[in-house]
């Protein structure tokens, strides 16, 4: 049997970590829990946002997967995501944008993967007050971690059989950092003549997402760009509800869901869990297990086919529980 860390998290997070939990052992998957909880809920109780023992869990099991972690806005602590990202050097955050069911889409065809840089750019935490009126952040982009996370995109889109990877910067503003990513990336396509390469501004990409999603394949870029891409792309295919993740680095991977901890609905049973269920596929798929995660994916679009199943975010009123139950009696033999 695996054993992952579990870390549930906050708001919504334990609600949507045991339903993914019920799922899975419902499915049948060869997975033990260790769980260890972070985020403010533990930092209220124990006076540490990541007490020692999630890391040394962590760092036993080398999977983890984790439910949302609520970061107070505009001051407090770091993200504890990105403390753990760095930490870790947990360098890929992987999202593959597809439609889980069968839902009233705007679109025919999405069908694609963001590769964002996980540790740099903005998110680097490089910040000042030079005055009371004027503070300053520094974006930070290196050649090592630029070429690192191109060719992880590639290596992509060469195993799933992608045609083509698409980088996205503002290289027309930011010339040396921005810059300096792009220079990556033609660097690294050369390597893949079998791929195509093509290259967007952040804006317009923006847009072509919104207008013609089904042009692009895989999309790589810098931290800033990437969370917000991601997003957008949950609002392609269903929303914030719907969109798993995972965030990888050289032989250690933390699984999470794109959204947070939705404290408007927390603790009041209207989560859809199903981007927890669906992150714990991916974790399951990389663990070998790729039957269970089969059953599991089918079982979660038969559970949308039926429109009383959906949760709020779908305009539905369903709870997180029902909902969950749902897809346990969905599951096959
Ligand atoms: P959010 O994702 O928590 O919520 C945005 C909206 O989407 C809310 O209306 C919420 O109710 C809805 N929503 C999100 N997930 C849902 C689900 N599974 N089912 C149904 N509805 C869902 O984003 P926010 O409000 O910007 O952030 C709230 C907190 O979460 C902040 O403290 C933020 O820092 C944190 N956060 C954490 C993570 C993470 O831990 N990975 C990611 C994003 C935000």
């Amino acid at each position: 049997m695996t054993r992952v860390t579990l870390i549930k998290g906050d708001g919504i997070g334990p609600e949507v970590a045991e339903a993914m939990k019920k799922v899975l052992i419902a499915a049948g998957a060869d997975i033990e829990f260790e769980e260890v909880n972070a985020g403010q809920s533990v930092f209220e109780a124990e006076g540490s946002y990541i007490p020692d023992k999630v890391f040394e869990s962590i760092e036993r099991n080398r999977v983890a997967i984790k439910g949302p972690i609520t970061t107070p806005i505009g001051h407090g602590v770091r993200s504890i995501n990105v403390e753990l990202r760095k930490k870790y050097d947990l360098y890929a955050n992987i999202r593959e944008i597809k439609p889980c069911g069968p839902l009233d889409l705007k679109f025919d065809h999405v069908d694609f993967t963001i590769f964002r840089e996980n540790t740099e750019d903005l998110y680097a935490g490089v910040e000042e007050r030079v005055s009371e009126d004027e503070c300053h952040s520094i974006k930070i982009i290196t050649r090592e971690k630029s070429l690192r996370i191109v060719r992880a995109a590639f290596e992509y889109a060469l195993a799933r059989k992608r045609k083509k990877v698409t980088v996205v910067t503002k290289a027309n503003i930011m010339k040396l950092t921005d810059g300096l990513f792009l220079e990556c990336a033609r660097e690294v396509a050369k390597d893949y003549p079998q791929i195509g390469f093509s290259e967007i501004l952040v804006d317009n990409c923006a847009m072509q997402l919104v207008i013609d999603p089904g042009q692009f394949d895989v999309l790589v870029t810098e931290n800033l760009y990437g969370d917000i891409l991601s997003d957008l792309g949950a609002g392609l295919v269903g929303g914030l509800g719907l969109m798993p993740g995972v965030n990888k680095g050289k032989d250690l991977a933390i699984y999470e869901s794109i959204h947070g901890s939705a404290p408007d609905i927390a603790g009041k049973d209207l989560a859809n869990p199903t981007a927890m269920i669906l992150t714990a596929c991916l974790m399951l798929e990389d663990l070998g297990q790729e039957d269970v995660a089969e059953n599991i994916r089918r079982a979660i679009y038969k559970t949308l086919e039926v429109k009383e199943n959906h949760t709020g975010d779908l305009k539905g009123h369903n709870t997180c529980s029902a909902y969950t139950q749902a897809v346990i009696s969905n599951l096959g033999a």
